[in-house]
C-alpha cells in the first residue's frame, strides 16, 4: 500500500468489471468518472461496478465524478486544413454559407473578451495562431502553427475572467445525476474563482448532500484567485492538461510545488493530474522522465498523482497503474516525513490535537496514530503533516470511510456504530485491528478520541495505548459498573 493516494480514470479499455477488480488490487484508491466523456449508463454501469467490488473487497474505494465545465469547442463543422499564415475567422453566430476557414464556437460571448495580438490555440495547443482583428461579427486570427482543425476540439483564449458560468446546464444536469449514484468526490473543471466552487455547492446541497468540492485548477484566472479557491474547496486537482495549454508548460512545475505547498498549509487534499505515463498508452514501458514525474509530485507532497488516458483508452491500463505504484513506494522509501508549519489559527482545536498527537508520536516508539473521526477532518489535519507512522481513521461514517481515500497517508477504518464510551471503542477497534494485522498487537499507537460525546468536531483526549493498558481496558469492560 502506498502512502500517496491513486487515482485511475475508467474509461472504454478499464470498462469491465475483472480489470477494475485488478486495478484495486494492484493499489488504485480512487476511480474518477470522466463526464466529458459517456452518457449515463455507461458510468451507472462503472459506478455499480466500482462500488460492489469495493463492499466484496473490504476496501474504502473513492468514486471521484469529474464534471466537465464550460470547456470551448469548435462547433460541428467540416474539417478545414489550416497552414501557417492563413487566416481563419471564428463567427459570434453561425458563419454565412460558402465562407472558408469559417468556424463557430459553443461559447461566442466569450470573444468579448480578446484583443488583438491575443494567442489562440486549438486542439490542445497543437495549433496556434494570433488575433489580427476583431469586427462586429466575427473574430479573424492569422495562423502561426497549423493543422487540421476537426469538430468537438478544444479552443483556448487566454480572455482572463470572462463571465461565463463554471457550471453549464449539462453539468447541473451531471452533478444531480452524480448524487443519485451517490458519488463520494466532485472535482469541478475550468473553475475561475471561488463563486464556481459555491455555486456548486449551492447545487449539491439543494440535492440534499454535502459532497467534497475539488477545484480544477486549469485557468489563469484560478491562479490568481488561488488564495480563495483554497479556502473554498474540499481540494485541488492541478489538471496539468489544460494549464499547459493555457500557461505553456515551462510554469507548472513550480506552480505545482507552489500550489500543493499552500494547500497543505490548510490540510487540502491535491491531486496532480494529466500526462503522468503518457508514453504508455501505447507502451508496456515509462519513459525515465515520466517516473521522475510521478516521484516528484509525491515529494512535493501531492496527497494523490491521477492516470487519466493511460487507464481510459491506452494499451496498458494495469501495467500503468503497477508503474506508478512500485515509483511511490521506492520515492516513499525516503520521503520528507513530518513538516511544520506555523499556525496561524492557535485556537483551531483539531489542528492542535494533531499537533500534539504527532508530536507525542515523534517521541515515543508508535506504530500508528488511530484516529476516531466522523468528519475526517481530524484525519486531514494529521495526514496534512506527513507522519511517518501509520494513520489509521475510525469512523462509523460511510461517507467519511471512502472520502479519506484520496488523503495522503489515511487508511480508514468502518465500525458500526457511534459509540457511547471510548475505553470500549478503543478496545473494539484494537481486536479488530488486530485480526485483521493492521496493528501489531506488541507496539503502541496513540488515539485522538472524544471521550464520551457522539458529537462531531470534539476529539478532546490524546491517549496512548500499550499492551498494559489494553489489559486493563479489557478488564474494565468484564467488570460491572456501578
Ligand atoms: P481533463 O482535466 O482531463 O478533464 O481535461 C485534466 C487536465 O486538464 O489536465
Ligand atoms: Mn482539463
Amino acid at each position: 500500500m502506498t502512502r500517496t493516494k491513486i487515482i485511475a480514470t475508467l474509461g472504454p479499455t478499464t470498462a469491465d468489471k475483472a480489470i477494475i477488480e485488478r486495478l484495486i488490487l494492484l493499489g488504485v484508491n480512487v476511480f474518477r468518472l470522466n463526464f466529458s466523456h459517456g452518457d449515463y449508463d455507461f458510468h451507472a454501469k462503472l459506478i455499480k461496478d466500482a462500488r460492489s467490488l469495493a463492499e466484496q473487497l473490504n476496501r474504502p474505494i473513492a468514486l471521484l465524478q469529474d464534471i466537465s465545465g464550460p470547456k470551448i469547442r469548435v462547433k460541428p463543422m467540416e474539417p478545414v486544413q489550416l497552414i501557417e499564415n492563413n487566416l481563419l475567422y471564428i463567427w459570434r453566430k453561425n458563419p454565412p454559407k460558402g465562407t472558408q476557414n469559417s468556424i463557430f464556437i459553443n461559447y461566442p460571448k466569450i470573444l468579448d473578451g480578446v484583443s488583438i495580438g491575443d494567442q489562440v490555440y486549438f486542439a490542445d495547443g497543437t495549433i496556434r495562431s494570433t488575433v489580427e482583428s476583431i469586427d462586429s461579427d466575427k473574430v479573424t486570427v492569422k495562423i502561426l502553427t497549423g493543422g487540421k482543425l476537426t469538430t468537438g476540439k478544444g479552443v483556448n483564449l487566454p480572455v482572463g475572467q470572462i463571465k461565463i458560468s463554471a457550471i453549464t446546464p449539462k453539468d447541473k444536469k451531471d452533478i444531480k445525476f452524480g448524487i443519485s449514484q451517490k458519488i463520494d468526490l466532485i472535482a469541478l473543471s475550468f473553475v475561475q474563482s471561488a463563486d464556481d466552487i459555491r455555486e456548486a455547492k449551492e447545487l449539491i446541497k439543494m440535492a440534499g448532500e454535502d459532497v467534497p468540492v475539488f477545484a480544477k485548477i486549469e485557468k489563469s484566472s484560478a491562479l490568481e484567485n488561488i488564495e480563495d479557491i483554497i479556502f473554498g474547496a474540499d481540494g485541488l486537482m492541478i489538471a496539468r492538461g489544460d494549464l499547459g495549454v493555457e500557461m505553456g508548460p515551462y510554469v507548472i512545475p513550480v506552480i505545482q510545488k507552489q500550489i500543493i505547498a499552500k494547500a497543505r498549509e490548510k490540510g487540502l487534499p491535491v491531486i496532480i493530474a494529466t500526462q503522468m505515463l503518457m508514453s504508455m498508452v501505447s507502451s508496456p514501458y515509462p519513459t525515465r522522465a515520466e517516473v521522475s514525474d510521478i516521484a516528484n509530485a509525491v515529494l512535493d507532497g501531492a496527497d494523490a498523482v491521477m492516470l487519466s488516458d493511460e487507464t481510459t483508452v491506452g494499451d496498458f491500463p494495469e501495467e500503468a497503474v503497477k508503474v506508478i505504484s512500485a515509483t511511490i513506494n521506492e520515492t516513499e522509501e525516503d520521503y520528507p516525513w513530518y513538516r511544520e508549519f506555523v499556525e496561524i489559527e492557535m485556537r483551531d482545536n483539531r489542528k492542535a490535537m494533531a499537533a500534539a498527537a504527532i508530536a507525542l508520536s515523534q517521541r515515543i516508539g508508535v506504530s500508528a496514530i488511530v484516529t476516531f473521526t466522523e468528519t475526517g477532518l481530524t484525519a486531514l489535519m494529521i495526514a496534512r503533516q506527513r507522519p511517518k507512522v501509520s494513520i489509521i481513521a475510525v469512523t462509523s461514517n460511510e461517507k467519511t470511510y471512502r472520502r479519506l481515500a484520496v488523503v495522503w497517508g489515511v487508511e480508514s477504518v468502518l465500525v458500526d456504530r457511534k459509540y457511547q464510551d471510548s475505553d470500549k471503542a478503543i478496545l473494539n477497534f484494537y481486536k479488530r485491528a488486530v485480526k485483521q494485522k493492521r496493528i501489531d498487537p506488541e507496539e503502541p499507537f496513540i488515539v485522538t478520541i472524544s471521550r464520551h460525546s457522539t458529537k462531531t468536531g470534539t476529539t478532546n483526549v490524546i491517549q496512548l495505548v500499550d499492551k498494559q493498558s489494553i489489559k486493563e481496558l479489557q478488564t474494565l469492560a468484564y467488570k460491572p459498573r456501578n
